[in-house]
């Protein structure tokens, strides 16, 4: 993993510990792998050269690792009323059970690898997210399916932060999938270092603005549940958080929730700053609402503030510094 710049305050790599690496499961063929039913491959360049520096990659072919083997012919999602098959037009061979075994226990060992997010492959009947094709004789094919495996994947660890790569050239997906993944990453280190309701509180402190910015709903039933002092069991507790919490990050903010958030940031300094200071950030605040600017450029200028007047509580909040900056997920008007 490569070391980040520039993290002056209580971002990402504070929480960040090299003995926890971010580990994503991915699509085989996305890695550059020649396991495609053709022998080729899907390399993507995002996921390999820009995500690879900072994510360790579990690799999973399911086609290959039931034994299809490289070149085979290409299968489908075929629904002819008695439920969905995984088959291979050509020779009519139906690898539904074979398929749904392997998911099964791969997710299982998976599991226990503990990954912080899995990268799919989009338009496969076995990787695919969503709207895979499903065909049916005599009628047009419908895209409403995930593929088998990665159906199985979502169905038992709902928590787990899934993205297909065609969807990570969106900018707000994108951002919104690696916020997610670098917050499960702490929350496994918050486990790890052993979980008490005064590390918790701490966690859901530091996150309060990226909670925010995310979902302000969930952001106060996080704070009810940390809150809720004798009337809830710790594991109880942990498990009802750790649920709400990555529900909270798979809400993608908006330009506007993010414009509450600096606004409220903003407060804090507001006796501190001289009224030429106040101008210059609201003014990169409302550039940014209009979508003149990105959203890096107001946050470096309250950065660069809070570090100079030393604001305790906004200099702890992660959502100045979520991930690395060298990933430039908010510099994009
Ligand atoms: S999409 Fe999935 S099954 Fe198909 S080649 Fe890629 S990794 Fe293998």
């Amino acid at each position: 993993m490569v070391s980040s710049a520039g993290e002056e305050l209580g971002g990402w790599s504070h929480w960040h510990s090299p003995d926890r690496p971010l580990r994503l499961g991915v699509s085989t063929c996305l890695l550059g792998e020649n396991v495609r039913f053709d022998s080729g491959h899907a390399r993507d360049g995002f996921v390999v050269d820009t995500l690879g520096q900072w994510f360790e990659y579990v690799p999973v072919c399911p086609e290959v690792e039931i034994g299809m083997g490289t070149p085979r012919p290409s299968i489908r999602l075929v629904d002819e009323g008695q439920g969905m098959r995984l088959v291979a037009p050509s020779t009519g061979e139906d690898f539904t059970e074979r398929m749904t075994g392997f998911a099964e226990e791969k997710v299982t060992e998976l599991m226990e690898l503990d990954l912080d997010g899995y990268i799919l492959k989009k338009s496969s009947p076995s990787c695919g997210l969503e709207r895979i094709r499903v065909y049916t004789s005599g009628m047009p094919a419908r895209r409403n399916a995930s593929g088998v495996f990665a159906a199985k994947l979502m169905e038992r660890w709902p928590a787990l932060p899934v993205e297909e790569e065609g969807r990570l050239n969106d900018h707000g997906l994108r951002e919104n999938f690696i916020e997610r993944v670098f917050g499960r990453n702490r929350w496994r280190g918050l486990v790890a270092g052993g979980l008490t309701r005064r590390r918790l509180i701490e966690f859901h402190t530091a996150h309060k603005l990226l909670l925010r910015a995310h979902n302000e709903t969930a952001y106060r039933r996080l704070g009810k549940l940390v809150g809720s002092v004798g009337t809830i069991e710790d594991g109880e507790l942990f498990r009802a958080y750790e649920i709400e919490f990555q529900a909270a990050l798979s809400t993608k903010p908006t330009n506007k929730k993010h414009v509450n958030v600096l606004q409220h940031a903003m407060g804090y300094l507001k006796t501190l700053l001289d009224p030429v200071e106040k101008r210059e950030i609201l003014a990169a605040v409302e550039e940014y609402r209009q979508g003149l600017l990105p959203l890096v450029v107001p946050l470096t200028l309250l950065r660069y503030n809070i570090r100079r007047h030393g604001v305790e509580y906004l200099a702890g909040q992660l959502y100045f510094d979520p991930h690395p900056r060298e990933l430039m997920l908010r510099n994009h008007a």
